[in-house]
């Protein structure tokens, strides 16, 4: 039986200019899950991960509108609140989505923590963005008021931007991969995973869930990387006039264009990345895809599949 590892973006389940209301979220959760439910429902064996970015965001904005005598939370717990905020969200879905189409689905939760090196170099240049959209001038007044790092999101407008160190490990990959093989669908390494450093201490960073979510198939062997966000592919020249989706495309064509710089940090590079190692590592394959199309990219009928071998000869 095959085993696929599913990404869910985070900014796919928040997405840009949405309220973020519960019932929102549990609309659009409910799409995704629907998806994952076919999936599972077609013979295969299912870990679910999901991005943080545009939560994690939402809570550290929340703390800093308590009254000041209230301590501020750090951002490892706060990427902790959103595995088990989102992890709630996708395991009860998958649930109920599977119990109205009569197929049996037992999912578990695992808070994932992530290995990391203090030395990463993300530290000195951080790419991850998280919570709100904030014009120009909102945003050099936050950075001057809390010392955020704030950049242009692909969207359009500015985010803040925080570390991401490269993820190195995975604690509890032999619990996922336990549970996996006994058939639960595992919803795992959510955010990235919360990061810890070699010496088991708590990092203040954002891990890319892209990133450990390739990390995690490949330590698990699945045979397949399926990346959902909030596009329907990837672009060569993104947003520009002659933009090209690619369909198919071999993971040496695929490095070749990220060399060329088409796939920014932050945003659309882990994702490449993320798939370009784990097609490297399996030989299997990976696709990255619309949120909303999850069973199309899965059969290869959406979005854009990598695979190990050139297409051309
Ligand atoms: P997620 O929450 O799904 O991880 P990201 O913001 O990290 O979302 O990545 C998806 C975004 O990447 C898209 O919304 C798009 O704006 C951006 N992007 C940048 N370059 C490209 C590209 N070459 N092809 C497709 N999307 C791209
Ligand atoms: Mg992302």
């Amino acid at each position: 039986m095959e085993t696929i590892v599913i990404a869910l973006g985070g900014n796919a389940i928040l997405r840009k200019g949405a309220k973020g209301t519960p019932e929102e979220q549990w609309e659009t959760v409910r799409q995704a899950t629907r998806e994952i439910v076919r999936i599972a429902g077609n013979g295969a064996r299912v870990v679910v991960t999901h991005g943080n970015g545009p939560q994690v965001g939402y809570l550290i904005e929340a703390f800093e509108s308590l009254p000041p005598e209230k301590p501020r939370q750090s951002l490892d717990l706060a990427v902790a609140m959103t595995q088990g905020w989102l992890g709630y969200l996708i395991a009860h879905s998958i649930e109920r989505e599977a119990r109205s189409l009569k197929i049996e689905a037992k999912t578990a939760v695992i808070a994932t923590r992530v290995m990391v090196s203090r030395r990463d170099p993300s530290f000195q240049n951080p790419s991850k963005y998280i919570g709100s959209y904030y014009t120009k001038e909102e945003a050099k007044r936050l950075a001057e008021k809390y010392g955020w790092v704030m950049k242009r999101d692909p969207r359009g407008m500015y985010r803040r931007v925080v570390p991401s160190p490269k993820p190195l490990m995975i604690h509890e990959a032999d619990r996922v991969k336990k549970l996996v093989d006994e058939g639960y669908i595992v919803i795992a390494v959510g955010g990235g995973g919360i990061p810890v450093d070699e010496d088991m201490n708590p990092v203040e960073a954002v891990i890319d869930k892209d990133l450990a979510s390739s990390l995690l198939a490949r330590t698990i062997g699945a045979d397949k990387l399926i990346i959902l966000t909030d596009v329907k592919g990837v672009a060569l020249n993104y947003g520009e006039p002659n933009m090209k989706w690619l369909s198919k495309v071999s993971v040496d064509e695929l490095e070749e264009y990220y060399r060329e710089g088409h796939f920014p940090p932050g945003s659309m590079g882990p994702k490449v990345l993320a798939a370009i190692e784990f097609v490297r590592a399996t030989r299997g394959t990976a696709s990255i895809g619309s949120l909303s199309e999850a069973y199309k990219v899965y059969k290869g009928e959406s979005g854009t599949l990598i695979v190990p071998q050139s297409i051309k000869n």
